[in-house]
């Protein structure tokens, strides 16, 4: 069968967001505009199209990155009647905006090609947006923006603009300016075609535009019963400083612009194409997703400005055989190969994994190798996710991403390959948990279940985990944040009908060494049946924070037998995983084996395997053991009459206060906080606020502990 859209006219897209921005208010219209749905839920009814999780709805918040599928042909083509039955395809992934999910938003830029990032035209750019912003640039993801929420009292397109200049990107280029603002945002004007665009109908589906220059290239007459005289010079001043951008990303532009030569609509657009997809410039495009208005252009602009796949540089990644570099064109005559990024379970279907295709096609019923852990899968039904809706395909193509039934071992991060010519492409990384909560069951009878359903949703998500207590038995589970593992902790709750009764969550503190130092330990039992023995030496240097453990062998002359290696490193390792000085995990450090000895009889991996341990213990005491814990990075954001408050309070916290900032009768704290010190904090703040401080935290560095706090919590008088 042959592919029905050309893969030129697929985008496969992300809308990024800080929480609130209005992501989800966009997407409905979105989807709306392109013809998928045809009511408008609003997230606050609890309605929306793409929150389909309960979850979801209760809190307001998107918490899975669903795949969504709709088509639009750009505007000028409708407006000439054109307009070619579903010309292009858009594959939306979605994105959460609260960092408690950053494996959602990492696991989706990964595998986007483009980028909407809304903005609320109130607040500018917000700290988690900045965050995102920076996440994106590490994929060199392609954006556009959108300053949304244009119509709330205080908002303004200028300063949010200038906040996205200051601190996201000089390259950032105004492509629109609102017609009025708050309660009078009336439409855009579109500074490229420099035309009016108002947003008629119920819902603003019917566009209307009106050329602001007559053929003279006067003000015309029908637009100055649209706008002021001095919007329309504002509007010309904002389109020269848009084109001199645009024509300083290319020469043939920028003589003509030098020159004061007209540079046409379709030159500059084919030049912003190009600027925008090389990440050189970036088109702001602005309006109210809840009005109504602003959201065509900005699906117009998606297909303008955004790259296709074939836009885009081959994929890369190994040859699973030798570790070399291969590449895979984005083509469907390349063999098949694919990237899972989210595995979802539905309560209709069972177990879903989201894919991405980068090259070739895959059929439905075909045979696919998982390269990460070398099993066949069969490819049973193939979905195409449209919001709440699916449908079934028989054939997948290079740039399509869609969803699979029932696969087994493939989890988020995971290559699809064609078995015969397997590549595994770059792997997607995800942050370590930084928080536990102990779990147990309501009712005892639910142990199982609970467990069953626990490890369900850690497939779903490689940034929570499960263990449980070596001595009590007791399950824990660690996440990013306390909303993340509350939200899992309900889920449980309503997708698997468990009830868990929670702790207090604990930090995830870790251990490593500060010093240098040697050991050396012999196990040895000689009496009686079968001996033991092994002597090693060991040195332990301290790394650089989140190196990680680096273990070298430096035996020569066989002083410890090859086949006894293995043994003393994984002694060493879960001596490591237990920690020595108050039972955290130890990170960070080199370990290097150097010398020992062993017995013709008695020598054993176990015995090699427990000298490694008491080795690595004896060393790593002797190099002196500190522990360190979860930094996070924090915004508060309070009425001026708080600051005070605030600050003390953090200072009692052993918060390291870095910039305080104003805005509007509000002060805003950027501070580094032990996340020990921070449960609870949204209600303390909210209390001496009278409700009206709001903060963010995300986790920025492990950081030593200092030492009377260590000590307190070795004694397990703190957690
Ligand atoms: P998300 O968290 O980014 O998905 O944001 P939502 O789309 O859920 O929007 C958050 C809130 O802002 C909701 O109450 C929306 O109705 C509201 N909202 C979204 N867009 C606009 C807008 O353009 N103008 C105004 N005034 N409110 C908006």
């Amino acid at each position: 069968m042959p592919r029905k859209y050309p893969i030129e006219k697929i985008r496969d897209i992300g809308i990024i967001a800080h929480i609130d921005a209005g992501k989800t208010t966009v997407t409905e219209r979105v989807l709306f505009y392109t013809g998928i749905s045809h009511k408008i839920g609003e997230t606050h009814d609890g309605q929306s199209v793409m929150d389909w999780m309960e979850q979801e709805k209760e809190r307001g918040i998107t918490i899975t990155s669903a795949a969504t599928t709709c088509f639009w042909a750009p505007y000028e083509k409708l407006k000439a009647g054109e307009r070619k039955e579903n010309e292009h395809r858009i594959n939306i992934i979605d994105t959460p905006g609260h960092i408690d999910f950053t494996v959602e938003v990492q696991r989706s830029l990964r595998v986007l090609d483009g980028a909407v990032v809304i903005f609320d035209g109130v607040a500018g750019v917000e700290p988690q947006s900045e965050t995102v912003w920076r996440q994106a640039d590490k994929f060199n993801v392609p954006r556009i923006c959108f300053i949304n929420k244009l119509d709330r009292t205080g908002a303004s397109f200028e300063n949010s603009f200038q906040s996205i200049l200051d601190k996201l990107s000089p390259s950032a280029v105004a492509m629109q300016i609102p017609i009025g603002v708050e309660d009078n945002l009336k439409g855009v004007i579109d500074l490229l075609n420099m035309n009016i665009l108002k947003f008629e109908g119920e819902l603003g589906e019917k566009m209307e535009e009106i050329d602001i220059l007559d053929d003279k290239g006067e003000f015309s007459s029908e637009a100055k019963e649209e706008i002021s005289q001095e919007l329309f010079e504002q509007a010309e001043k904002w389109r020269s400083k848009m084109m001199e951008k645009i024509a300083g990303e290319d020469d043939t532009l920028l003589e003509k612009y030098l020159a004061d030569e007209k540079i046409s609509v379709s030159e500059a657009m084919e030049v912003l194409r190009k600027a925008t997809i090389d990440y050189k410039l970036i088109p702001v495009f602005c309006g109210s997703a809840l009005k109504n208005k602003g959201v065509q252009p900005l699906l117009d602009a998606v297909i303008h400005y955004l790259p296709s796949p074939i836009d885009l540089p081959p994929t890369k990644g190994i040859n699973p055989k030798t570790e070399e570099k291969m590449e895979r064109k984005a083509s469907d005559e390349e063999p098949f190969s694919a990237l899972a990024f989210k595995v979802a379970t539905d309560p209709y279907v069972g177990t879903l994994t989201y894919f991405r295709v980068y090259s070739g096609t895959l059929q439905k019923g075909s045979y696919v190798l998982n390269v990460n852990n070398n099993q066949k899968e069969r490819i049973g039904r193939i979905l195409r996710m449209h919001s709440a809706s699916r449908e079934e395909v028989e054939e997948l193509f290079t740039g399509d991403i869609a969803a699979t039934v029932g696969l087994r071992g493939t989890t988020t991060g995971h290559t699809l390959s064609d078995e015969n010519d397997p590549i595994l492409l770059e792997k997607i990384t995800f942050p370590e948990p930084v928080i536990s909560i102990r779990i147990e069951p309501k009712t005892k009878a639910d142990q199982e279940k609970m467990g069953l359903s626990l490890r369900k949703l850690s497939e779903e998500d490689p940034t929570f985990r499960i263990k449980s207590d070596e001595e009590t038995g007791e399950t824990i589970i660690s996440g990013m944040g306390e909303l993340h593992l509350d939200v899992l902790v309900d889920r449980m709750k309503r997708e698997f009908n468990v009830e868990g009764n929670i702790g207090r969550p604990q930090v995830s503190y870790k251990e490593t060494i500060v010093n240098e130092a040697k050991a050396e330990a012999k196990y040895v039992k000689q009496s009686g049946g079968r001996g033991q023995y092994g002597h090693v030496y060991l040195k332990v240097e301290p790394k650089e924070r989140g190196k990680g453990f680096e273990f070298i062998d430096e035996i020569k002359g066989g002083t410890i037998p090859k086949e006894y290696i293995p043994a003393v490193r994984k002694g060493i390792k879960e001596a490591m995983d237990k920690g020595v000085f108050a039972g955290y995990p130890m990170v960070d450090m080199k370990v290097t084996l150097y010398d020992g000895s062993f017995h013709e009889v008695d020598s054993s991996e176990v015995a090699f395997k427990i000298a490694g341990s008491m080795a690595l213990q004896d060393a790593a005491k002797k190099a002196k053991t500190i522990l360190l814990e979860p930094m996070m990075k924090l915004e508060v954001i309070i009425p001026e009459k708080f600051f005070g408050d605030a600050t003390g309070d953090l200072m009692s916290k052993r918060g390291k206060i870095e910039e305080t900032k104003e805005r509007e009768g509000l002060k805003i704290i950027d501070a580094k906080v032990p996340l020990s010190e921070m449960f609870g904090y949204a209600t303390s703040l909210r209390s001496f606020t009278e409700g009206r401080g709001t903060f963010t935290m995300e986790f920025n560095s492990y950081e030593p502990v200092p030492d009377n706090i260590a000590q307190e919590i070795v004694e397990g008088k703190k957690h």
